[in-house]
């Protein structure tokens, strides 16, 4: 089975051994080092300087976490709408007490950050922007350093849901004024799914510190800060990590760094360009245009004879696993992921070559390996 999904995603081997090993004990100088090793990394693939915090739990639970430490019961935040993940943020929002504003552009397209900025100017009361930057759902990369700028313009903190973005796209999270950055490990940091990182400005302490309302402990940053403030050289997190998941993170940032960021980011260029070629050669749309499409993943449109639901049966049952559209846009396109392993060529290939076989057993003429041309450019 060949995963080609936005995440999980297929981990190189190297990090799967890692996930094997004996257990290590979340405390101590041995862990210390790993520990701090494994955030420096993250520092450098964030393009930040400041604080790096991993916790237990899933992105949305690092979005949570921040969304309730930084804000109060009642603020206001604006929340840039374009998908399912937006959402969701917003299902975390509600659940917290917060007060949103939409800024709502239909699904496929970005929100523009001229939008953000009228809202903004109608809402002064807007505490924070919490934006998805990468919207899985729909695949669109939302222009995240505009809608930032200004955020920050009016003195809103800039909350990032990076969860299927950071280490595969650029995102400096510094230069970008970016006050609360999540993402997971197991997507473009291709690991197995378990932790969730989050970068925290000091501007975004600020507000941690400044909040009253008791919100929890697990998921008060609050708490987070004390342990790494006054544990912080020998057991720097208020409960047990998950510390396979922590080494296996290690090894995979190791590899990212010997492979550099800029040569990464090149490679899931390529290999969108490979896939979305493929698919126009055999009759598919793209569902984003192209300026606004995540190199990550590809969502592309159905064909006449083809159907969503039978071409991603047909793949499966090939050993091809990609994702189909969510809510509104089930059946309207199918979604493939570029992430981890799915950027080499012989996953593209098992794909590509797959649809082709689907359109044959429709009845379409396809030549064989038609889809393939663009493929050359792939390592
Ligand atoms: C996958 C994803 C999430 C959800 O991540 P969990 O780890 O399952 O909480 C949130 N936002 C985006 C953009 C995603 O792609």
């Amino acid at each position: 089975m060949k995963l080609l999904t936005p995440g999980p995603v297929d981990v190189p081997e190297t990090v799967r051994e890692a996930m094997g090993t004996p257990s290590l004990l979340h405390y101590g100088p041995a862990w210390m080092e790993l520990y701090n090793d494994t955030r420096r990394m993250l520092q450098q693939v964030f393009g930040t300087e400041h604080d790096i915090y991993m916790m237990a739990g899933p992105g949305t639970m690092g979005l949570e976490a921040v969304m309730g430490s930084a804000l109060e019961p009642g603020d206001t935040i604006l929340i840039p709408n374009n998908g399912f993940f937006a959402e969701r943020l917003g299902k975390v929002a509600e659940g917290l007490a917060l007060r949103i504003v939409y800024v709502n552009a239909p699904w496929g397209e970005p929100v523009l950050a001229e939008t953000v900025a009228e809202a903004l100017e109608r809402y002064p009361e807007v505490k924070a922007v919490v934006v998805v930057h990468h919207e899985t759902s729909t695949t669109v990369l939302n222009p995240l350093a505009e809608i930032a700028r200004v955020a920050r313009d009016h003195g809103a903190l800039v909350i990032v849901d990076a969860v299927s973005s950071l280490g595969g796209v650029p995102l400096p999270v510094d230069a970008w004024g970016i006050d609360a950055c999540v993402t997971v490990a197991n997507k473009a940091l291709e690991t197995p799914p378990a932790l969730a990182l989050l970068s925290l400005s000091p501007r975004l302490w600020e507000a941690v510190e400044r909040r009253q309302a008791p919100r929890g402990w697990y998921l008060d940053l609050k708490t987070w800060r004390w342990y790494a403030e006054n544990w912080g050289s020998w057991h720097p997190t208020p409960v047990t990590m998950p510390t396979s998941n922590v080494f296996a993170l290690h090894r995979s940032l190791q590899a990212l760094m010997a492979e550099g960021l800029e040569t990464r980011y090149a490679a899931y260029r390529r290999a969108a360009q490979a896939v979305r070629r493929g698919l126009q050669t055999l009759g598919f749309a793209p569902f984003v245009a192209e300026p606004w499409a995540c190199p990550l993943t590809t969502a592309f449109r159905m064909r006449d004879g083809a159907d969503a639901d039978e071409l991603q049966a047909f793949l499966r049952a090939r050993g091809v696993v990609i994702s189909g559209g969510l809510a509104d846009l089930h059946g309207l396109i199918l979604r493939v992921g570029h992430i981890g392993l799915a950027r080499q060529r012989d996953y593209i290939t098992d794909f590509l070559l797959g649809v082709e076989a689907y359109l044959r057993s429709k009845g379409i003429a396809v030549l064989d390996g038609i889809s393939l041309e663009a493929l050359e450019a792939l390592a």
